[in-house]
């Protein structure tokens, strides 16, 4: 939609949607990392139409220049190909740290490099933050739970994660990621903001990301099996992408210091989750002929999962607006979008 109220002119300038007026005390100049990724590309709509001054870094590992390309060219937006393992110097009042790989089959093709990016990487962004008295903001994730032993997760739970499995790149990666940002809180002074981010779905993420939102919409939309990891009984509750980066951002200016989850408790079974989405696009009229297979199980994979949101209500007094159902038609579109410009891009 936002790429619609950008206009290209015929000199190949752009003009860009009504930005919100700041004054210049209000202005700040903010680094997001990952900030082509799927999460981060949202947050960096919201941050530019609010007037900001925003700087993305992303080594495009899993992000992808199309997802900010429509504000290259704006003088608040800076867009640089960075890998945050390696130290970055710039001047910024806020940092939004998203960068890391998020969905399973990536964070596990190179779990080496996920653990650098999660530790060296968030070593770099506290560094950096601490030499020039930004506010961090780290996207942590509710696999710092693991396989949890108690429902729904609230934050005073400490977690049951394998620290051997195939996902602990990610969830120890994250985990001690939040121990360094309370480390360099406590001894260096930094403000830290810590999202715990629940599963989350929307437009922008990746074709062959691996999620089970994006496989079983493409699955739908092909007319190809049903991917079941394991018997479908487990669970996970799904936030569409506009409420996370509204708490995101909530959390950000806020007071709160402490973890916070940010997710929505509307929990489901993947089974049940699978003939949802068969149903919202048979009922789209674009008939779905899929049926569900089930394939192995996941190693260590969650068996339940639903957030306990009390704190972001009574702290940064954030909780989601969107229903799942509407959210899930705006994806489906999305990639109906996606295979029609790919099929094109073939026939090219
Ligand atoms: P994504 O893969 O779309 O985005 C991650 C971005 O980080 C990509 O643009 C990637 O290229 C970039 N990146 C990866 N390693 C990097 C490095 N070393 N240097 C620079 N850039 C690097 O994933 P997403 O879904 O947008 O997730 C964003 C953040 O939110 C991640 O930190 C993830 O752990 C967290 N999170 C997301 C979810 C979710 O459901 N989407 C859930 C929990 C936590
Ligand atoms: N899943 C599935 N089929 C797929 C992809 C995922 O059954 O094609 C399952 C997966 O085993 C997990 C749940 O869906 O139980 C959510 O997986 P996802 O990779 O989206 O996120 P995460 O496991 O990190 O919550």
């Amino acid at each position: 939609q936002l790429h619609k109220r950008i206009q290209i002119l015929e000199d190949g300038k752009k003009t860009y949607p009504e930005v919100d007026f700041l004054n210049y005390k209000d202005r700040k100049r903010i680094l997001v990392t990952g900030g082509a990724g799927f999460v981060g590309s949202h947050l960096v709509d919201k941050l530019m139409l609010q007037g900001h001054e925003v700087t993305v870094v992303d080594n495009f590992f899993t992000g992808r220049k199309r997802n900010v390309e429509h504000w290259i060219g704006h003088e608040n937006f800076e867009l640089l190909h960075h890998d945050i393992v390696n130290p970055l110097f710039i001047e910024v009042d806020q940092i939004y740290h998203l960068a890391s790989p998020a969905s399973p089959p990536f964070y596990m093709y190179n779990p080496i490099k996920t653990i650098k990016t999660n530790s060296i990487g968030t070593i770099n962004m506290l560094g950096l933050a601490r030499r020039v008295r930004a506010r961090v903001l780290l996207a942590s994730t509710s696999e710092v739970y693991g396989d949890p032993e108690i429902h729904p997760q609230h934050e005073e739970y400490w977690g049951h994660v394998n620290p051997i499995g195939p996902r602990a790149c990610y969830d120890e990666g994250k985990r001690v990621a939040e121990t360094m940002c309370y480390a360099y809180q406590k001894q260096e002074g930094v403000e830290v903001r810590v999202a715990r981010i629940f599963n989350t779905f929307g437009p922008r993420m990746h074709m062959n990301d691996g999620r089970v939102v994006s496989n079983f919409i493409l699955q739908c939309l092909q007319n190809e099996p049903i991917t079941i990891y394991g018997e479908g009984k487990q669970t996970r509750s799904f936030q569409y992408v506009s409420d996370l980066v509204d708490g995101l951002v909530a959390l950000m200016n806020g007071n709160f210091s402490l973890p916070v989850n940010i997710g929505n408790p509307d929990e489901h079974t993947i089974i049940e989750f699978a003939q949802i989405i068969k149903k919202l696009i048979d009922s789209a009229g674009k008939r779905s002929d899929s049926e569900i297979v089930n394939k192995p199980a996941m190693t260590d994979d969650p068996q339940k999962r639903k957030p306990d949101i009390s704190r972001a209500k009574k702290y940064i007094n954030w909780q989601p607006k969107v229903d799942m159902l509407l959210g899930i038609n705006k994806t489906i579109e999305y990639f109906r979008n996606e295979l029609h410009r790919s099929k094109h891009s073939e026939r090219n």
